[in-house]
């Protein structure tokens, strides 16, 4: 799978001054009262760049809290001359997109529940054409990395240069203690296929709860994902929708100074000297590994030619069994990890047989 998307560099359309950049905010604007105070405790940290609030919330069942709707890009649009935060909410149709842009919002997103269907990106697609605007968008619920890319590529066609994924994690069958699945690996994938596209973290949805967000948000980090979206409410014991994984602004901000920031690339000469040492150790020793690796081939030929010449069998189990106890004892004396060594072994045994059948079908010399 190829993933061919025009993206603008995200420190040209991103307030640089906040690390890691910060989008954050309540799950829903609820009040006017409500949204305000929250903008205001969140402009007031210094962390914040962009307030996010849901005004058309997705919810799983009819009746419940569904978003105050339209009214709250007035709220939005107050918080924003009240305090200088650009604003982010989510579209999940044209007319939220309409709406949204004649409003005025700065930034948009698709929810993990429209990117799961391409009709609906489609039609989100379609209505931000000639717009200029950046757009989000959340992984699918499920955990499909090319439903992802679709949309991505969706919107991108639609001529949005501006353009990040937000990972907030996959639902799972099993019960895990994150509400979402975070599986990383969809996340690197997703990076490795567009390395300029920049990937938002979302710890909120991906725990439910916020006793496990520093842990998420300071791994995206040490992953190297550019930013942050995290929920945040003046009061989320009361908030209308996903309480438990709200913080408070306060909380927010004191979460935010003990994340140790990493760089990718550093420009201090000490560690670049001491990476490329170490890095040179890793090089030598791998070449060491592939050499041991072809000396012990050409023993294994030598014992396949002896085994073939003697009539005897290529697979004798009891000595494979002496190989795995012995290398296994050996390997857990050096502090390794068992799993890894019995699949490193059972490959290089695969090999070896694979290798001794080669002999065994030759013709005797
Ligand atoms: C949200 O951001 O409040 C939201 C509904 O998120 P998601 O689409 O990730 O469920
Ligand atoms: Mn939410």
């Amino acid at each position: 799978m190829k993933l061919n998307l025009t993206i603008k560099p995200l420190n040209t359309w991103f307030t640089e001054s906040n690390q890691p950049p910060l989008i954050a905010g309540p799950c829903s604007a609820e009040t006017e009262e409500q949204l305000l105070s929250t903008a205001k405790l969140l402009a007031q940290t210094g962390r914040v760049a962009v307030l996010r609030a849901g005004i058309w919330k997705p919810r799983t069942r009819p009746g419940e809290f569904e978003g105050v709707g339209s009214i709250g890009l007035t709220w939005l649009q107050k918080a924003k001359a009240e305090t200088g935060l650009p604003t982010a909410v989510e579209v999940a149709n044209a007319k939220h997109v309409e709406e949204a842009l004649a409003a005025g919002v700065d930034v948009l997103w698709v929810g993990a529940r429209s990117t799961v269907n391409p009709f609906t990106v489609q039609e989100i697609a379609d209505a931000l054409k000639g717009a200029d605007v950046p757009v989000l968008v959340k992984n699918p619920v499920n955990p499909d990395l090319s439903l992802w890319c679709g949309a991505l590529e969706r919107i991108n066609n639609a001529g949005i240069t501006k353009l990040a994924a937000i990972h907030r994690g996959f639902s799972s069958f099993e019960k895990t203690a994150f509400r979402n699945e975070p599986m990383w690996e969809l996340a690197i994938q997703l990076k490795t296929l567009a390395p300029e596209l920049p990937i938002f973290n979302d710890p909120s949805h991906i725990c439910g709860n916020r006793e496990l967000i520093p842990y998420i948000a300071q791994k995206a980090l040490d992953l190297d994902m550019q930013g942050l979206m995290i929920e945040s409410h003046i009061d989320p014991s009361v908030a209308w929708t996903d309480a438990k994984q709200q913080l408070t602004p306060t909380a927010l901000s004191e979460l935010i100074g003990r994340l140790t920031l990493r760089q990718a690339e550093s420009n201090d000469n000490k560690f670049v000297d001491k990476l490329t040492e170490l890095r040179e150790k890793i090089d030598k020793i791998d070449d060491q590994i592939i050499q041991k690796m072809a000396e012990r081939m050409k023993v294994v030929e030598k014992i396949g030619e002896y085994k073939r010449d003697s009539g005897v069998t290529i697979l004798q189990v009891s000595r494979w069994d002496e190989i795995l106890q012995k290398r296994s004892d050996f390997a857990k004396a050096l502090n390794l990890e068992l799993d890894f060594v019995g699949k490193l072994l059972e490959l290089i045994h695969n090999e070896s047989i694979r290798k001794q059948t080669e002999i065994m079908n030759e013709v005797k010399a």
